[in-house]
């Protein structure tokens, strides 16, 4: 329990209308987009406003050793936002201005409650854009996808969420504000603590404001969708792009599954009865971008595509990439349960990923969708469950070991964009080995020595 003391400092910084303690509102923040997770309740909720309130809140924290979980939008996948024991829940949602779009610089000062499509929204207006794109950009946080490093659609070309980030403003787990980086496209001062705190979940320190890089909007894009008969063919379609010099912005992967399932909830017209599509854009200048996508669709049916289409206008292109993004939710409304893993492998290694992924779905009789960022190497095998069926969530367990498993062996790793958060922390020593994971506890003991910032996520001291 929370002591009366903490309750009433906290409403003497941030006003009582931004601390809440209702039920309604602590069940809701027990929870984020991660299923079967083990929760409690939070204390309270609060809605800090700026650096210096989220400051004093911080010191509050450290006077009265009481843990607090910083949470943007939820939308994480690995139980980031999730309190484990009681203590503070620190939206951040109210702090969403952005500060500055710097044209010259190629650079946007944001606050973490940003949106990511809102910011996009703002550096269009000078021609530019933000290339991280998770499946989420309407309704993410900038703060929550950088303390993720989040991934997505446009990871291949542009590369993710830690390539983009300049600097930022965080509060350490005593209080102090302290601003990493800056604007100058080269800076080697001192450690680059913008990269250690960029991916931390939430676990060293409460980033308060972001500096990222812009780049300008490309002139043209052309999207081509490859069907395939056999997944396998698929999977070679995805290295021989590659092999051919041609870097799409986009190149991702559905299974059988998952492309029946979103056709029956998006209506896009996909081929039912294809064992897997490749879904490519391809962007740039006007000519290149022509060239590049009469070469793909020229090296898609090399491979062994049974139809290759290139969608004629933006509403085809519209069409597909919407089909797309709604693979998650689409594969979400079969089952109550749905367990999506982001196990990645080197891209050549894919078609020996989906093969494994099949596998393991007879072995433990389980229903699993496939899709992801297959030219990341990034798939998503998604097992659709039951979380009351005690004994069918054994085998899921089971399953996403053996998965995490083959991921490893083939050279990959845990986590490509989802984080490691409370989901995947058991894992840890498959990636680094013991002294690898002790030396990330040593860095959390020495940023948060009570271990108040989001405890129990990625490296677990309890
Ligand atoms: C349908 C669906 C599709 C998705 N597709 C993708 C995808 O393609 N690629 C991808 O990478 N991810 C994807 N995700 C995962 C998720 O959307 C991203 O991780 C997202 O960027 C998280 O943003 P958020 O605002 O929801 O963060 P939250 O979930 O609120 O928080 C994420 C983590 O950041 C910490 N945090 C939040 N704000 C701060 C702060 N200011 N300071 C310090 N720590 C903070 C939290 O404690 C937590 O550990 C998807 C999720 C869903 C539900």
């Amino acid at each position: 329990m929370l002591k009366p003391e903490v309750l009433q400092e906290l409403i003497q910084v941030l006003g009582k209308e931004n601390v809440f303690t209702e039920k309604e509102d602590l069940i809701t923040y027990a929870y984020d987009a991660t299923a079967a997770m083990k929760r409690v309740l939070p204390d309270v909720v609060i809605t800090p406003a700026s650096t210096e309130q989220v400051a004093e809140v911080v010191k509050i924290a450290d006077k009265y050793d009481t843990p607090i979980y910083p949470r943007g939008s939820g939308t994480n996948l690995s139980g980031g936002t999730i309190p484990l024991k009681n203590g503070i829940v620190m939206s951040m949602l109210n702090m969403n201005k952005i500060i500055e779009v710097d044209a010259e610089n190629l650079t946007a000062w944001v606050q973490p409650g940003v949106i990511i499509q809102d910011l996009n929204d703002a550096a269009m207006e000078f021609g530019l854009f933000y290339p991280p794109d998770p499946g989420t950009v309407t309704t993410a946080t900038m703060g929550g996808s950088v303390s993720e490093s989040s991934g997505g659609l446009r990871g291949l070309k542009y590369g993710v969420t830690k390539h983009y980030v300049m600097g930022m403003k965080l509060v350490r787990a005593n209080g102090d504000v302290i601003k990493w980086g800056g604007k100058t496209v080269k800076n080697v001062s001192g450690y680059d603590m913008t990269a250690l705190f960029t991916g931390a979940e939430g676990t060293l320190g409460i980033i308060t404001e972001i500096l990222v890089k812009l780049l300008p909007t490309p002139e043209a894009k052309k999207s081509i969708l490859g069907v395939f008969h056999d997944i396998d063919k698929a999977g070679n379609a995805i290295s021989a792009i590659i092999r051919n010099k041609v870097i799409p912005a986009t190149l991702e992967i559905m299974d059988n599954m998952t492309i029946r399932t979103v056709e029956n909830f998006a209506h896009a017209g996909l081929p039912v009865d294809a064992e897997a599509i490749l879904l490519c854009e391809v962007d740039g200048y006007k000519e290149a971008v022509e060239r590049e996508a009469a070469l793909v669709e020229k090296i898609l049916a090399d491979e062994g595509a049974t139809e290759v289409k290139l969608a004629k206008d933006d509403h085809e292109r519209d069409v597909i990439w919407t089909a797309r993004r709604n693979a998650l939710p689409a594969l979400a409304q079969m089952k109550p349960t749905t367990v999506l893993e982001d196990a990645t492998v080197p891209r050549s290694k894919i078609p020996d990923m989906l093969k494994a992924i099949r596998k393991v779905a007879t072995k433990y009789n389980l229903t699993i969708g496939t899709f992801g960022h297959a030219g990341d190497g990034n798939l998503h095998p998604t097992i659709l469950t039951d979380v009351r069926d005690k004994e069918e969530m054994v085998r899921v367990e089971k399953a996403v070991d053996e998965i995490f498993d083959v991921a490893i062996s083939l050279g990959g790793t845990l986590s490509g964009e989802h984080g490691i958060g409370m989901a995947k922390a058991k894992y840890l020593p498959l990636e680094f080995g013991e002294a690898g994971v002790n030396m990330l506890k040593d860095i959390k003991q020495a940023m948060d020595p009570k271990n108040i910032l989001n405890p129990g996520k990625m490296v677990r001291r309890d």
